[in-house]
């Protein structure tokens, strides 16, 4: 066991948090790996990684994960609030349904791992939450409109903590991909939205690898607890929109 700090991550059995859980562990962190797909993150073997089967919309699975890893690791010094669904659809025909899926884990189950953690944090007066928008966030597509809604929601409170938090040393990171190639599209139901999508992504010559975020991350984490990157905001070359 090192003295490094243990660092959490929702949404860890795929995509950019598994990409994270990788790269963290690789610079030699205790990872704590959250999301209901065990196996997966299991298969990974990293080593001082503890995996727990944890949907985010339960706030006390992730409070009971956490104080489980930090028996083992110590305080959670990072927590990498980042599973989400991108559920895109013309809001026209989209089932309501849809929506509440993803109000329900883009929202409040960011708020439900902010909350697993911030007293510790501020107690502690040092930590880092890397909260996961989206360009989303930052601007309004048309057949987007509940998923941008879930992510301007992160950007706004994320921007409340980060001046609540400052008080306490402790820093939020709001990240803002473009197009990353993960699995998110799995979930996109619309056909119409899909393939709208995966044409413009075809036109810019696909998404980045998560590997390219997960390394800015370990970066803006690896500075001084007194220097904060605010935002992350990392797109392909080509996206323009
Ligand atoms: P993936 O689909 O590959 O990963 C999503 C992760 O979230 C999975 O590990 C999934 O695990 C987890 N997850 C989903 N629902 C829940 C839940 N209820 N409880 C716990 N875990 C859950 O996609 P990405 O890696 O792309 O997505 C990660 C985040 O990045 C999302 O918030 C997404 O909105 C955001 N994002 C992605 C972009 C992209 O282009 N890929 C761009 C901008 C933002 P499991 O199903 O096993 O529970």
């Amino acid at each position: 066991m090192n003295d490094l700090p243990l660092v959490a991550i929702t949404g860890a059995s795929s995509g950019i948090g598994e990409a994270v859980a990788k790269r963290f562990s690789e610079a030699g962190y205790p990872v704590l790996m959250m999301a209901r797909r065990i196996e997966r993150m299991e298969a990974l073997n990293l080593p001082e990684a503890l995996c727990r089967r944890v949907d985010v919309r339960d706030r006390a699975a992730i409070a009971s994960a956490v104080a489980e890893a930090e028996a083992v690791y110590g305080p959670v010094d990072m927590m990498f609030c980042n599973a989400g669904i991108a559920r895109l659809a013309d809001i026209g025909r989209q089932d309501p349904a849809e929506w509440d899926e993803m109000i329900d884990i883009n929202t409040k189950g960011v708020l439900n791992s902010v909350h697993a953690v911030m007293a510790g944090m501020m107690e502690r007066r040092r930590g880092t939450l890397f909260m996961m928008s989206s360009i989303a966030g930052r601007k309004v597509y048309p057949d987007h409109t509940v998923y941008c809604g879930t992510k301007y929601f992160v950007h706004g409170i994320s921007e409340s903590l980060r001046e609540y938090l400052s008080a306490y040393d402790v820093r939020v990171v709001v990240l803002s991909p473009g197009i990353i190639e993960t699995e998110v599209l799995d979930h996109v139901t619309d056909p119409g939205t899909l393939a709208a999508y995966r044409e413009n992504k075809a036109k810019i010559g696909g998404g980045i690898g998560p590997e390219h975020l997960a390394e800015l991350m370990l970066s803006a984490y690896s500075m001084p607890q007194t220097v904060l990157v605010q935002e992350i905001c990392m797109t392909p070359t080509r996206q323009r929109y």
